[in-house]
């Protein structure tokens, strides 16, 4: 075999240094060998492990990257094909940005309290510690088998006690700062899983675990005060790089509102109702009040009302309804006159009706509202069918003649059609009348606070964390209760609070955990005083390990080799190297429960000084579910779960990797197909057979169309793991190779392809880099393909074809410029709207369509 001249110009590492001299020589031809990745894939496995190919050192000279999936719940039926999509992604990247030469930290552990596996202890009465280690084992056996570079050493469980000393510790750290408190609510409760539920894990009235209905129960209950962040928490969203689809849901969760607080005086009483509206400018038309059955003003003004029986059966029925049933926008609104009693207008004076209505919710505002009939659709039904007086006190702003669609229409019998809860001018209200509605809520609401009557407020829709679960197989709450002293904090050297063996894991369903059973647990001296105590018996919810654990990896660091019960040790500057995240990845049905949960802590932990960074995940990317080929989301009970094993032993875990990369663009949810991993074989196929084609191996200044290719795919294919497009990398990847087949080609260009191909196939870009491009048995880190840096592009060789782009406005063309012919949407609109010429007809009108011809015209609507 000939050696093979290496070419100065089109060398894709630029000046990077050789590392192996010499010439190139294919040593072994593969010819007539195939490609068989059982032979190659657990020794690689075994290999890097061994000499530590994918550790994050702490402390490096270069820039660190912190990339982070959602660690999993280790269930028993381990990992389906759906499963890696995010991992496989979260590798590749740590991949490219190790090759980027960056010191990469990108580790893996398990969420290991739960439900479903104490529910399996209730039924077979296996301790939940046996069957999480066994589950455990499982799912790390298959991560290991899809070739996923964690660092292992950095491995957690949040179920060691061990790890959740720190948990107990950070719940110490609330309760001190006074934002871990007790209280008994009329909380969520699951009659099936038999505990209390956050408002985060209802979904549509429905338990997030089990599904059931949720009912409400009165319970003592621990209590975090996440409102106290509520301002913050929204606030910082500015600073992320997250879907805007997360943001919002988190916006609206959180749900601020802004306006004013005012007091309606009861007729012939003392009494004051405190009413909070964001809509004060429509005052005037605010025809009657609407209070909660549960509001206190009943309880006090009991002998004033004189339907007093029917409005106690009233607040009766109501206790029977779910929510989700009271506020629901489909059911008619019930309500009763408060008969006897009035209240008085503070704007004008005027004697209004009080309703009681379960519509109304007493934790949400001030659990009364003001109602305005002809500019709120929801008191307007009320109103129409009630037969209440409506009085229209906004006229919509009308540009153009005819009215609005949203206005309120007049009808022949002289009734209003719908309400109208827009902008507008003021109208029937007295000084103000004229004034416009933005205007009019500053004016009027600054009226009434000189007065006394009102004053600026803020609410938010955002409640409690109920952080109390009645159930056994979670973190234990390190405080004691003292005849004496009360509530007693454990000391820190008592920690781990640990859980208590325990021989029955069901669920009392009297409110209490399983550990109130324990009494040589339950009783215990008090820390303060010594006298008899008795330990708090609820126990964590299942989001509380996960509010910090991608400080835990970083905590363990730099271990020569895995030690049992490892000690997690808060060092500041391994935290300061570390943090925050730089990427996170997973299931966006994370996004009001762990996300939200998770940025809470940080700040507390931020506030007490424990850490030096305000938001734990900068940039977050979520993966779309890969449902069943039947377009169902796979799962155990619908009986349409693929398991991985015997696909990746078939085909081999490049394969698998190359098409669960494939299959689509990441983020959105695309069904499974395994005929699609036949394609991707065959791809890694035709790349192996390459290499034994010696007889194409030229020289490469013999065909320059092929370096501009070749230099082509390597901008691509960086660009598109950037982006996370990586179906579009591989298309580009399977294209250059055909090139390949249909050409000369030189050592470069395969050396290049492998290097491309190295994050998404790696134990197959390890075998070929071995055998052609490294002339030492000797594998270590330095001679490992996953070190080798990433390709750069010699931008004088991709001369981009350009093409004039037209840019209308509302259909008129007004500007031409000079763009690459490949330019996407997003960027066209951007460069268009950027421009002098554009931008005078745009001003500030919003744009409500882009109409865009790829290598033509771009249309922007406004
Ligand atoms: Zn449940
Ligand atoms: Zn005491």
């Amino acid at each position: 075999m000939k050696n093979t001249p290496r070419s100065r110009i089109s060398n894709p590492y630029g000046a990077i240094k050789e590392n192996f001299g010499g010439n190139f020589q294919f040593e072994i031809s593969l010819r007539g060998m195939e490609y068989n990745p059982k032979k190659i894939e657990k020794k690689w496995q075994r290999l890097w492990e061994e000499k530590g190919i994918f550790k994050g050192k702490d402390f490096s000279k270069k820039p660190k990257f912190y990339v982070l999936d959602m660690f999993p719940y280790p269930s028993a039926e381990g990992l389906h094909v759906g499963h890696p999509r995010g991992y496989v992604a979260t590798d590749i990247y740590a991949h490219y940005m190790r090759r980027k030469k960056f010191n990469v930290l990108h580790p893996m552990g398990w969420d290991a309290f739960g439900l479903p596996t104490e529910n399996y202890a209730i039924r077979t009465g296996i301790h939940p510690e046996i069957t999480t280690r066994k589950n455990i084992k499982r799912i790390k056996e298959q991560m290991k088998m899809i070739g996923l570079g964690y660092d292992w050493l950095r491995e957690i469980n949040t179920t060691d006690p061990e790890y959740y000393k720190f948990t107990q510790k950070i719940f110490l750290l609330l309760f001190k700062m006074g934002l871990a408190y007790e209280a008994t609510l009329p909380i969520n409760w699951c009659p099936s899983c038999k505990t209390g539920l956050a408002n985060e894990e209802v979904i549509d009235g429905k338990c997030e675990r089990c599904g059931t209905e949720v009912t409400k129960k009165d319970l003592r209950q621990w209590v975090l005060k996440i409102t106290a962040y509520a301002d913050r928490l929204l606030k910082d969203l500015d600073l992320l790089d997250w879907p805007e689809k997360i943001k919002e849901m988190q916006r609206n969760w959180i749900g601020k509102s802004e306006g004013w607080e005012m007091e309606f005086r009861i007729q012939n009483s003392e009494f004051r109702i405190s009413v909070f509206t964001t809509r004060v400018d429509t005052l005037f038309g605010c025809t009657y009040l609407v209070v909660a059955p549960e509001h206190p003003l009943i309880e006090k003004l009991k002998s004033n009302i004189q339907n007093l029986k029917s409005i106690e059966e009233y607040i009766e029925g109501t206790k029977k309804k779910l929510e989700r049933e009271r506020i629901s926008e489909v059911k008619e609104k019930t309500g009763l006159e408060l008969k006897g009693i009035k209240a008085i207008n503070p704007i004008n004076g005027r004697e209004i009706p009080i309703f009681v209505a379960d519509y109304v919710l007493v934790h949400y505002g001030t659990g009364a509202v003001m109602a305005v009939p002809c500019h709120d659709q929801r008191d307007f039904d009320f109103a129409r069918k009630s037969n209440l007086p409506m009085i229209e006190v906004i006229k919509p702003y009308q540009e153009k003649k005819e009215l609005p669609k949203e206005a309120p229409l007049i009808i022949s019998d002289g009734r209003y059609q719908m309400a109208y809860e827009g902008e507008g001018f003021l109208i029937n209200s007295g000084r103000f009348t004229g004034m416009k509605s933005e205007e009019a809520r500053e004016a009027i609401g600054q009226f009434l606070a000189k007065r006394n009557l009102s004053k600026k407020a803020v609410y938010f829709k955002l409640r409690d964390w109920i952080f109390s679960r009645q159930r056994y197989w979670g973190e234990p709450i390190p405080i004691v209760h003292c005849q004496k002293c009360g509530i007693v904090p454990l000391p820190e050297k008592d920690l781990p609070l640990k859980l208590p063996k325990i021989e029955k894991y069901q669920p009392t369903g009297t409110g209490e955990s399983p550990l109130a059973a324990i009494s040589e647990w339950v009783n215990t001296k008090c820390p303060r005083c010594g006298g008899p105590a008795k330990r708090e018996t609820n126990t964590m919810p299942q989001w509380a390990g996960s509010c910090w654990y991608y400080l835990a990896y970083v905590m363990l660091g730099n271990q020569k080799s895995k030690i049992k019960n490892q000690k997690f040790i808060w060092d500041k500057r391994k935290i300061n190297y570390w943090l925050p995240v730089d990427l996170y990845v997973g299931g966006a049905e994370h996004a009001v429960l762990h996300l939200l949960y998770a940025r809470f802590w940080t700040k507390v932990l931020y506030d007490a000084g424990w850490i030096k960074f305000k938001e734990p995940f900068l940039k977050l990317r979520n993966q779309g579910l890969i449902l069943a080929p039947d377009g169902q989301k796979m799962s155990k009970s619908r009986g349409n779960v693929i398991n991985p094993d015997p696909l990746i032993e078939k085909y081999g875990a490049d394969t698998f990797r190359l098409y669960e990369m494939f299959m689509g663009p990441f983020s959105e949810p695309i069904n499974w197909n395994t005929k699609g991993l036949i394609g991707m074989k065959r791809f890694l196929d035709k790349v192996w057979n390459l290499f034994g084609k010696e007889k194409n191996v030229i020289s490469i200044e013999e065909d320059k169309e092929i370096e501009r290719i070749l230099h082509k795919t390597i901008k691509k294919i960086t660009e598109d793991i950037e982006n996370f497009r990586f179906n579009t990398a591989i298309s580009a990847l399977m294209i250059l190779v055909n090139e390949l087949q249909n050409r000369n080609y030189g050592i470069w260009h395969l050396k290049t392809l492998i290097s491309l191909l190295a994050p998404f196939a790696p134990h197959f870009a390890e075998e070929l880099w071995q055998k052609y491009f490294v002339q030492t048995s000797d594998f270590r880190l330095q001679t490992s393909i996953h070190n080798w840096p990433w390709p750069k592009y010699d931008p004088k060789l991709i001369k981009e074809e350009m093409i004039t782009l037209v840019i209308q406005v509302n259909g008129r063309v007004r500007d031409k410029i000079e763009v690459s012919a490949d330019i996407s949407e997003e960027k066209a609109k951007e460069l268009a709207i950027s421009r002098e010429r554009i931008k005078k007809w745009l001003k500030d009108k919003k744009i409500k369509k882009v109409v865009f011809v790829p290598g033509k015209l771009i249309n922007i609507v406004v």
